[in-house]
């Protein structure tokens, strides 16, 4: 985990998200509030970042609530295996533990894997929202920056797991000619 995390904001359905710094607070330091402009439905959206050990905290929590979800889906199982044929009440009590027990330990585990410490708008929550903010992993090291090093002019492309390769490629490429054709001092096409 970084303490400047390079995430992207993603509109469901888009391929191509809104790449930002989330700048996490110091230790000690409540979370800090960041807006990030959403390029496909305009709007401007604000979350919550939150520190290093508080993250951390988050994803501990998660994964507790994951293993009493499974403790629980456990203790319905026996119980269903050794449910008195006699009383259905407790075959029926007990696969309700079970189900419950399962549903909740999955999306705890999920919601613990996803855990990036960004929270707002219903992103990093196991349920399907219209925005979420995905972790972006390190920059390939045969995609290097694209800056121009006579003007700083720099040259964005998007990568990131959520991407297919060949277009991460195919982008990089195309930011590779952009900068090879740009004029320093003159901003480009936008
Ligand atoms: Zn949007
Ligand atoms: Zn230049």
């Amino acid at each position: 985990m970084e303490p400047q995390q390079r995430v992207s904001l993603v509109h469901r359905g888009e391929v191509r998200g809104v790449p930002w710094v989330a700048v996490r607070p110091e230790a000690g330091e409540p979370p800090s509030r960041q807006s990030v402009r959403c390029a496909v439905c305009d709007r401007t959206l604000i979350f919550t970042v939150h520190g290093v050990a508080a993250t951390r905290r988050r994803r501990v929590q998660r994964l507790a609530a994951a293993w009493a979800g499974f403790a629980l889906a456990l203790s319905g199982l026996i119980g269903a295996c050794t449910a008195d044929p006699d009383r259905s009440g407790d075959l029926t009590g007990a696969l309700a533990l079970l189900l419950f027990g399962v549903l909740l330990g999955y999306v705890s585990a999920v919601a613990a894997a996803e855990e990036a410490g960004i929270t707002g708008h219903g992103t990093g929550r196991p349920f399907p929202a219209r925005h979420t903010v995905a972790v972006l992993p390190p920059r390939p090291a045969d995609m290097p920056e694209l800056v121009c090093p006579r003007c700083g002019h720099h040259e964005d492309s998007p990568w990131g797991s959520h991407l297919r390769d060949s277009y991460v490629r195919e982008e990089y490429e195309a930011a590779r000619e952009r900068l090879a054709e740009h004029r320093c001092g003159e901003p480009g096409p936008e």
